[in-house]
């Protein structure tokens, strides 16, 4: 899986342009700067792929990639910038609403969550609408290869602890780090193996 090829597909900003759901597909949702571009790309080995979806203008859309006869990677937009104007953060919450809420083929959501800090409040926000869309969220830790080693446990620990409040939690937590490989191939084997 994605060994052979991943492609861009489409940005997404109305539920109407969303394409057929004739496939399996896992989406990643993380606040802004947390590495969801990079772990994209370190999944996909392809260096530039999600560079796209970080770009003004296409921050707003949900991005769909393709994988030869794989699943959907479906990239959400960063969430915790408050720069946008409200209208347009409403119209695009609505639309993330509608989208958890209403693909039938959406099967796990990832969850990224910065190895360093935690769950914050800022993710809590995502995690619940995961809970009331009734869609399984795993969390992939990321940049663990900025956490010292006798922090790892204790970050591991306050992550578990907020999941445990999570009804639609993947227990899973997955550590990785696009910047040396770490967990990258875990990744990989857990979206091959969804259904
Ligand atoms: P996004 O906004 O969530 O798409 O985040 P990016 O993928 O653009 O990454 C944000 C910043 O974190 C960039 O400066 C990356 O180089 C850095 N970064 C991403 N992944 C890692 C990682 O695994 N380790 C380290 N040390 N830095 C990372």
């Amino acid at each position: 899986l994605f060994a052979a090829e991943t492609d861009f597909l489409k940005g997404v900003v109305a539920m109407d342009g969303l394409p057929p759901a004739d496939r399996v597909e896992v989406c990643f949702a993380g606040r802004s700067n947390v590495g969801k571009s990079s772990l994209i790309n370190a999944l996909t080995g392809r260096k530039a792929l999600a560079r796209a979806s970080n770009t003004p203008g296409r921050t707003q859309e949900i991005n769909f990639f393709t994988t030869t006869g794989g699943p959907f990677l479906v990239d959400l937009p960063g969430y915790g910038y408050a720069e946008a104007p409200l209208p347009v953060v409403e119209k695009w919450q609505r639309l993330l609403k509608a989208y958890l809420a209403g693909r039938a083929t959406l099967r796990r959501a990832f969850v990224l969550i910065d190895a360093r800090h935690g769950v914050k409040k800022v993710d809590e926000e995502i995690l619940t609408l995961l809970d009331t869309s009734a869609v399984t969220f795993q969390v992939v830790l990321t940049k663990a290869d900025k956490v010292k080693d006798k922090d790892r446990e204790k970050t591991l620990a306050q992550v578990r602890n907020a999941l445990s409040k999570h009804p639609a939690a993947y227990p899973e937590l997955i550590l990785t780090s696009s910047e040396k490989g770490l967990g990258i191939p875990t990744l990989r084997a857990t979206i091959a193996g969804i259904e």
